[in-house]
């Protein structure tokens, strides 16, 4: 049979209508006969800040019967519009994981939820309580600091300072919170004043 350039190219189109038809009515047969279930239907969002660093960008946490379902970036947010670093994106992890057994959601049994406590010279740790961490740093820090304040050098020279302290901030702190721990480090007399993301 001859086949004109003319008539190949009709043929070549009937068939690939032909084709994307079939296509078509399969998937418009297979969506009539399993309507998608959405996993977000439902539920309750609510807008929240990363908690890993000063960038400060946007997630949306979704909430079903009472549980996290979801956390991802928040489009609207001035910040990250919808994107978040890898960092951001695995904090939902922070609360819920996935057990590699059942494939339910479950409590991340590795978050800590309590103060950790190992003292000088022990192998084990031990849970305290909030107040008791918050009484014995403040106690910890008084007692240093008046052991080893100095007025002056050894020149004579006014210093007020104590060099037994040291302050390391992290990158979970904004602008006015390392403005508010500068102050109150610098009040107490401390020099060494470092940050995480210096080092
Ligand atoms: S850790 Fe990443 S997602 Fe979180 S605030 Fe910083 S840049 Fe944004």
């Amino acid at each position: 049979m001859n086949i004109t350039r003319r008539g190949f190219l009709k043929l070549s189109g009937a068939a690939f209508a032909a084709g994307a038809l079939s296509d078509f009515v399969g998937q418009s047969t297979a969506l009539a006969a399993e309507p998608l279930e959405w996993r977000l239907a439902d539920v309750k969002e609510t807008p929240s800040i990363c908690c890993y660093c000063a960038v400060g960008c946007g997630s949306i946490c979704s909430v079903k019967d009472g549980e996290l379902i979801n956390m991802e970036g928040d489009p609207d947010h001035p910040v990250n519009r919808g994107s978040l670093c890898s960092k951001g994106s695995a904090q939902f992890q922070l609360r819920n994981v996935y057990d590699p057994e059942s494939g339910d959601l479950i409590l991340n049994p590795y978050r800590q939820t309590k103060v950790r406590y190992r003292a000088a010279g022990a192998s084990e740790f031990e849970d305290k309580d909030w107040d008791w961490a918050i009484t014995e740093i403040a106690k910890r820090v008084k007692k240093t600091r008046d052991e080893s304040f100095e007025t002056k050098d050894s020149n004579g020279v006014t210093v007020n300072r104590t060099e037994a302290i040291g302050f390391l901030g992290g990158a979970g702190l904004d602008n006015e919170e390392c403005y508010l721990v500068q102050k109150l480090a610098r009040a107490v007399g401390v020099t060494y004043i470092e940050h995480q993301a210096r080092i």
